[in-house]
């Protein structure tokens, strides 16, 4: 059995909603047949009152070890470094974490807020909140400083989304549980490659649309037709994600329904200043290039693709080819 004991800081849960939807493997796989001991889940578990207490004092103890210590939410500092915003179970949320983390095998941060503070952490980051190894803009340092690692000599395991993907928090549990945590490569942000490696756009239903530079005809429209980078926002071309190889619910995606992703697995997530009218818009120099070309494009280079891609795009470019 793997023991896995599950806590929430600064979060809306939506990690917890996003995990119970677990389909490659459920949750209930995980259990029954992957040998998972959820030992406490603040959503799942029925321990509570005195002996919950009692079994966090003795992992935070190292009376009895805990194999995975699983962290959803913001490590909250507020106010002035107590912590006091955020107290569970009798003292501060992040004084159960200091004592908890260095003593538990592995340590994985689950969405954004664990890994870089998300979105309480955008500024003025009223609640102080924290990555537990990295800060907003993927700054290394964290709640647990850069140098942390767990008892097994691992750094936090970041797996970011805005909530994360079911999927990646399922299968990284098994590949843990199975013992295979050294075969987990991570990219320089600690998030397992295997995941963040390629872009959301790999994969998605609308990139030869991408490829002639072809819009939907408006946000909402046109399900199947158009790019939604030129104009919407979209933030597939640069976001590392996995989001349209596997897909939600073995269904669809933010771009296969319509909706720009806005690039919730990248450190500087929520992107731009969120001015009102902003978020859905692509963010423009002179009002024809877009401010964020796709990774490793400079604006000029961008701007001779994009122009030659318009002017030879082909008449089923601009047509619904899943017609049938
Ligand atoms: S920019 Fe967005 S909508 Fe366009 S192809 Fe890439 S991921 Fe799909
Ligand atoms: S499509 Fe983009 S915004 Fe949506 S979950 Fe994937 S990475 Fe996040």
């Amino acid at each position: 059995m793997t023991s896995v004991l599950w806590f929430q800081g600064g979060a809306c849960s939506g990690n917890t909603m996003s995990f119970l939807n677990a389909a490659e493997p459920s949750v209930v796989d995980l259990i029954v047949d992957f040998g998972l001991e959820v030992v406490y889940h603040p959503t799942l578990s029925t321990a509570k009152g005195d002996a919950a207490q009692e079994m966090f004092r003795q992992y935070a103890s190292g009376e009895k070890e805990i194999d995975i210590f699983v962290y959803e939410g913001s490590v909250i500092l507020a106010p002035d470094g107590t912590g006091r915003y955020d107290m569970f179970a009798g003292r501060p949320m992040k004084d159960w974490v200091t004592e908890i983390a260095p003593r538990a095998g592995i340590v994985v941060a689950i969405g954004d807020c664990a890994t870089w503070g998300g979105l309480p952490a955008v500024p003025p980051n009223p609640s102080d909140s924290h990555g537990l190894q990295f800060d907003r803009g993927g700054k290394r340092g964290g709640f647990l400083g850069p140098d942390f690692v767990s008892k097994l000599g691992l750094p936090v395991i970041n797996i970011p989304g805005c909530p994360t993907h079911p999927d990646w928090i399922s299968q990284v549990l098994v590949a843990l549980a199975a013992g295979r945590a050294g075969d987990l490569a991570l990219d320089d942000l600690q998030r397992p490659s295997t995941f963040f490696t390629s872009f959301t756009q790999s994969g998605c239903s609308r990139v030869q649309f991408f490829t002639y530079k072809q819009d939907p005809p408006s946000f909402g429209q046109g399900m199947r037709t158009g790019c939604l980078f030129y104009e919407f926002g979209c933030r597939g071309p640069m976001t590392h994600s996995s989001c349209n190889r596997i897909l939600w619910n073995r269904q669809s995606s933010k771009t296969r329904a319509g909706m720009p992703c806005v690039g919730c697995t990248e450190p500087g997530f929520p992107h731009g200043d969120l001015a009102v009218g902003t978020v859905f818009k692509t963010q423009k120099v002179s009002g024809v290039i877009p401010k964020d070309e796709p990774e490793g494009m400079d604006h000029i280079s961008y701007m001779a693709l994009a122009g030659v891609a318009a002017a030879v795009a082909p008449k089923w470019s601009k047509q619904d080819m899943f017609v049938v």
